[in-house]
């Protein structure tokens, strides 16, 4: 498998990776790619799908706004963000990755196809370059969740490039187990030693902590921002005031450790919401569950943590990702909120137990009680907003990270269903899942719960 480490953990910003992240990629890379660009005079860009549907609530329209002026989910300031856009829809221009001028007018240059699909995933999209002798460029491209992309010809098919040959390769968690067992290594150790054919221990250990550093600031943003979400749905930030609530009353319940990471969690999923940096874990929607886990990890298990333990955690967690995305799916749009929640919460319960120093086999059962637990979740954001039911499911889906590695590190590591017949059965369970309950706002909580936005949707 092709992937590294940090194609599952990427610095980005709110409120979608495959809503946001992904169409703001598209839209710079079909820029880039594209013949005689200071020739251009108009480009149209048409959205698809689940990227129709839910767009305006994820902000994919500002994304490929920006996407455009040659901004990137990483680099973009999320503060300047709107002015950006405000100034598009004010003088009806922009500057192609921020040289070539052109009108772009955003009622007639950007289309909403909400009853149409292209065919190869629900989040399709569509950019159009007209120069000015009247020739064409065109290509279309998928976000395929978590922030990544993939041009029509690629879509489905591996790579042109010659893969990187790695010491510990796998497709399935029964081959990383049996490399485990002829090596001794642990999985963190795999994993170590196959991100070493692309850099060395010391830039990997850099990486790993910028990760853990944005995800650090990403739940104290939370945990001060007060206020009311963007999008119309009058949603009120909740983390900070729970927080100065625990602080001032800590542990008068047994539980209350607990509470804490699903605070933790909702700051992050806040922050997220509001358009703010966070860590695609593996996606935006799902980006609190991780950073919640692993606090829970760096500060509240005194004693047992350590600098190590935190990088072991995302190292492993990764692994049970790359597993999620390539044999199943980690976009919502494809197989529901399990493959977001589900998966973060795998991932989580995965890397807590390698960083607590469970075995092999227990990560391994941490991470198929992570997904077991989720499957059948279906994605159904109200007004087609990542807030509700997204936030407080980070909360739970941390909770329930924290229990699957507990149960896991009290066992012995044997267990009836492997990750890999949960992952399959994930898969199969969503695709037959209805396409109303695939983040399309169709169905679920989406319709049960008039809103104002959902109407403008
Ligand atoms: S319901 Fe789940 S999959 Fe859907 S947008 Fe919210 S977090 Fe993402």
């Amino acid at each position: 498998m092709d992937m590294r480490v940090f194609d599952l953990f990427k610095i980005g910003v709110g409120p979608s990776s495959s809503h946001t992240v992904g169409p703001m990629l598209a839209a710079r890379r079909f820029l880039l790619e594209c013949q005689r660009l200071a020739e251009v005079k108009r480009v149209q860009v048409d959205l698809y799908g689940s990227l129709a549907l839910t767009g305006v609530g994820h902000a994919t329209d500002k994304a490929v706004l920006l996407g455009l002026l040659g901004e990137t989910p990483r680099d973009v300031i999320p503060e300047t963000m709107d002015d950006k856009i405000a100034d598009i829809i004010a003088s009806g221009k922009m500057c192609l990755l921020g040289e070539y001028p052109i009108a772009f007018d955003i009622m007639d240059d950007l289309l909403w196809h909400k009853q149409e699909t292209l065919p190869a995933h629900p989040n399709g999209m569509k950019f159009t370059a007209t120069r000015r002798d009247g020739s064409i460029s065109s290509q279309i491209y998928y976000s395929t969740g978590g922030g990544f992309i993939q041009s029509a010809e690629e879509i489905g098919h591996e790579p042109l490039v010659a893969p990187v040959i790695k010491p510990y390769p796998f497709s399935s968690m029964a081959e990383l187990l049996a490399h485990g067992e002829r090596s001794s290594l642990s999985i963190a150790a795999m994993m170590r030693a196959n991100e070493a054919v692309h850099e060395g221990e010391a830039e990997l250990n850099v990486g790993l902590d910028a990760i853990w550093h944005v995800m650090r600031h990403c739940i104290d943003t939370g945990l001060k921002e007060e206020g009311i979400l963007p999008g119309g749905l009058q949603v009120k930030r909740r983390a900070a005031k729970l927080w100065r609530a625990a602080k001032e009353t800590v542990a008068a319940l047994p539980h209350d450790p607990i509470h804490k990471v699903s605070i933790y969690a909702m700051a992050v999923n806040e922050v997220n919401a509001a358009g703010g940096r966070v860590v695609t874990a593996p996606t935006n929607g799902a980006a609190g569950i991780i950073p919640a886990v692993l606090r829970y990890y760096a500060k509240d298990c005194e004693q047992l943590n350590s600098e190590q333990g935190v990088r072991n955690f995302l190292l492993v967690a990764s692994a049970v990702g790359m597993l999620c995305k390539k044999n199943a799916s980690i976009s919502g749009a494809e197989i529901g909120c399990q493959g977001e929640v589900g998966v973060a919460c795998a991932m989580a319960a995965a890397g807590l137990t390698a960083a607590l120093g469970g075995s092999n086999q227990q990560i391994e059962a941490a991470a198929e009680i992570g997904i077991e637990h989720h499957l059948g979740m279906t994605c159904d954001p109200i007004g087609g907003l990542v807030q509700i039911p997204c936030i407080e499911r980070n909360g739970m889906g941390a909770v329930k990270a924290i229990t699957a590695a507990s149960l896991a590190l009290h066992s012995d590591g044997l267990h009836h269903v492997s990750l890999d017949q949960v992952i399959e059965t994930m898969r199969a369970t969503g695709f037959d899942m209805q396409a109303k309950y695939k983040e399309t706002s169709l169905g679920g909580l989406a319709v049960h719960v008039i809103t104002v936005n959902h109407a403008a949707c």
